[in-house]
């Protein structure tokens, strides 16, 4: 068994982690500095220069097929570089990335949404949830009804990441009632912004924050369905398949810094003549970090293997993302403790973080829906104990 990255790895992790310490990293001051003064942290024109420049030194499109000029790169390499970016906390990622379902769609598509949305031209937002449907995504109630040529559509979507700013939607509805959504009763639509919903900003505990669309009577057109009618349910599990080892990936890169500031604050910080790092309650808090990091660690990346294995990837990445999200959580909390009053302050970004990371037990799928796959699986003998070891 080896647990090694080969050669090809580790220079492309490296140059991702050496990318992210010179050009992102040195933004961090300013960025908190701004998010104090309650503006925006980073600018999307900043965002944009700072992603062309990453373009030169190779990343652009992790996942994109590089038919459309794209790194296309394995999952475990994806997720390597997920950890990379989590170790800023300035809220980067690389460019030349479409929604992975945006992929299924028809040359007329994909020179109006999906190029476009490559290029950095155009922004996306992927709508499933609706007040009334979130972790039970199949009971959404948001309808389109077939008008000619066209689909007439109705309804809410909400906490939708993006929304405020995308120039299009891909919004999931039902066309079928008596079907339900899981058995083919829901389908995919592109909507442009100008055909006429419109969205509102939902402050959060987070920096940014996600949307609410409304949906009058918005006229689309039949071809702007992405896929088949009906496979909108299909799509959309596929969408959100994808952040179950990405988000894990991204709290391990935050973990880690986190308990690296944990680690010298407590090499430096004296209280009763000594350093706190001497004592055992701050020792252990680190211990445990560490231990709970390492095991979070090899989960997402078997998570990932498992995806490039070309095997079933959802009982594992349920485990990457349960286990994953909570550990963050649990570190950033302990580096909050060990910081004492400072961590408390916005002058560091562990108060930040500690708002940031609460989301990760919440959204692509709560804790409690990953642990309602897991167990499932189990209970009905869909995966056996032990994994692919077994
Ligand atoms: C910042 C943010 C960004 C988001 N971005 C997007 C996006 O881009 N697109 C999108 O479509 N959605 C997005 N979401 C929505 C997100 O996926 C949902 O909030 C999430 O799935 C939970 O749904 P809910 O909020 O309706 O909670 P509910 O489903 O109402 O759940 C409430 C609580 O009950 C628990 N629960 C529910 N059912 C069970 C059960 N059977 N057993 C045990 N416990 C249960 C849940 O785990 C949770 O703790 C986002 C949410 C947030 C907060």
């Amino acid at each position: 068994m080896d647990f090694g990255l080969s050669d090809e790895e580790r220079a492309i992790r490296d140059t991702a982690r050496d990318f992210i310490t010179r050009e992102v990293m040195p933004l961090e001051q300013e960025l908190l500095r701004r998010e104090r003064a309650h503006q925006p942290g980073l600018e999307p024109s900043e965002l944009r220069e700072l992603q062309l420049k990453a373009k030169k030194f190779g990343f652009w499109g992790l996942a994109t097929p590089q038919e459309y000029g794209g790194m296309d790169l394995p999952a475990v390499m994806q997720s390597l570089i997920w950890t990379e970016i989590g170790r800023t906390f300035v809220p980067f990622r690389f460019g030349g990335e479409a929604d992975n379902i945006l992929f299924y769609a028809t040359e007329e598509q994909r020179q109006e949404f999906l190029l476009p949305t490559i290029a950095g031209d155009r922004n996306s937002c992927f709508a499933i949830t609706e007040p009334g449907a979130g972790s039970d995504a199949a009971n959404i109630r948001f309808r389109a009804r077939r008008d000619g040529d066209d689909w007439i559509l109705n309804g809410e979507k909400t906490f939708i990441t993006g929304g405020n700013e995308a120039d299009f939607a891909i919004v999931i509805a039902v066309t079928d009632p008596e079907r339900g959504a899981r058995n083919g009763g829901a389908t995919a639509f592109l909507v442009d912004r100008s055909m006429g919903w419109r969205s509102e900003f939902i402050p959060t505990m987070g920096e940014g924050g996600p949307a609410s669309l409304f949906f009058d009577d918005v006229r689309v057109p039949h071809r702007n369905i992405l896929g088949e009618v009906g496979q909108g349910f299909t799509l959309a599990m596929q969408w959100i398949g994808k952040g179950r080892y990405t988000i894990p990936s991204h709290a391990v890169g935050i973990a880690e810094r986190a308990l690296r500031m944990a680690i010298d604050h407590a090499n430096t910080r004296e209280t009763f003549g000594t350093k706190i790092g001497t004592n055992q309650a701050i020792q252990w808090m680190i211990a445990d970090s560490e231990t709970e990091l390492e095991a979070a660690r090899w989960l997402i990346l078997r998570a990932a293997w498992t995806v490039d294995a070309g095997l079933d990837p959802r009982h594992a990445s349920s485990m990457a993302k349960l286990y994953g999200a909570g550990m963050v959580n649990r570190v950033v909390d302990r580096v909050m403790q060990i910081h004492g009053g400072m961590g408390y302050t916005r002058e560091l970004p562990i108060e930040r973080w500690y708002r940031q990371v609460r989301l990760y037990r919440i959204f692509e799928g709560t804790d409690e829906m990953q642990r309602l796959i897991i167990s499932r699986d189990l209970l009905r003998g869909y995966t056996k104990l032990g994994g692919h070891l077994g």
